[in-house]
């Protein structure tokens, strides 16, 4: 499923779509959510630039200018895009809201200036002056919701619980390891849980660990503060990495240009069960944990 590497990979890839005007949108299949308002009624509204929390991604889009303003440069977009701290779009009146996206098990956005006719698992198409903007989701666990502002409802409370951005540099070792403390649940799915940082899903969280050295079984309130920095560390180098790579593709997961991530074929543990460890030699292992597969090294990595 796309992790937040392949939702940021995405995202960098949408960025030609901010200022074009949407000329039409359309739904297809039922997705998990419904989109919240009529598809026509966003005829004539301007994109904004994408910004991502967690695995989702906002499309900001703005009341059009009349015709003759339309050639100036339209207004700075709200955010630097990357993360965004809190409420971050001005309600000036040129907003009028956005879409939220979720990917789900399955989803891929594409943006295109010629993509033929939709196929049977394209659920969301809106098009632009510059391209066409789609959802293919075969699973169909993904969504688009229509929100007036991403800190009120539906978009805040969807946001709700997820944990801070892992490349925000506010949150710190020290923040992390007291936010471990007391959690007596292994450490790969406190991870996986997203409620303290978001974005080490189940091949991250593995090779993160195997990066820092911890076992992924043990208790997370066992971990000190040395280690808790090394691991928030870890996370954070483990999703540079991939995110630099273009996302992992185990199945299906393309940018909104086709390109596929590369990632999975340089992960150190994830996918590796039998192999020979990096380090030491030793054979990397297969573990469930909450019905989701963990890859480690017991020579490298301890409780
Ligand atoms: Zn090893």
């Amino acid at each position: 499923m796309p992790e937040l590497p392949e939702v940021e990979v995405t995202r960098r890839s949408l960025v030609g779509m901010a200022g074009a005007r949407v000329l039409a949108m359309q739904m297809g299949k039922p997705l998990r959510w419904p989109l919240g308002v009529a598809p026509a009624s966003l005829v004539g509204l301007t994109a904004g630039t994408w910004q991502r929390r967690g695995k989702y991604l906002w499309l900001p889009l703005m009341q059009s200018d009349s015709p003759q303003d339309r050639a100036a440069p339209s207004p700075p977009p709200a955010g630097d895009g990357e993360t965004w701290g809190g409420p971050a779009l001005p309600r000036d009146g040129a907003s009028a809201g956005g879409l939220l996206w979720h990917l789900g098990m399955s989803g891929s956005l594409s943006f295109t200036e010629a993509p033929g006719p939709a196929g049977k698992h394209d659920h969301a198409e809106i098009t632009t002056e510059r391209g066409v903007l789609r959802l293919t989701d075969p699973r169909r666990f993904g969504a688009v919701v229509w929100s007036p502002a991403l800190d009120m409802a539906p978009a805040a409370k969807l946001l709700a619980g997820l944990g801070v951005e892992p490349f925000d540099t506010t949150f710190g070792p020290a923040d992390f390891h007291a936010a471990l403390r007391g959690r007596r649940t292994p450490i790969k799915q406190v991870l996986l849980a997203g409620d303290i940082v978001v974005g080490a899903g189940n091949i991250y969280a593995s090779d993160a660990l195997f990066e820092a050295g911890i076992d992924p079984r043990t208790p997370a309130a066992r971990i000190g503060p040395l280690r808790a920095g090394r691991l928030l560390a870890a996370v954070r180098q483990v999703l540079a990495e991939a995110i630099d790579a273009g996302g992992s593709t185990l199945r299906d997961f393309k940018d909104a240009h086709g390109s596929t991530g590369q990632y999975q074929g340089r992960a150190r543990v994830y996918g590796r069960a039998g192999e020979a460890c990096s380090r030491c030699g030793g054979i990397i292992q297969r573990i469930m944990q909450g019905q989701r597969a963990t890859y480690f090294c017991a020579g490298c990595q301890r409780r």
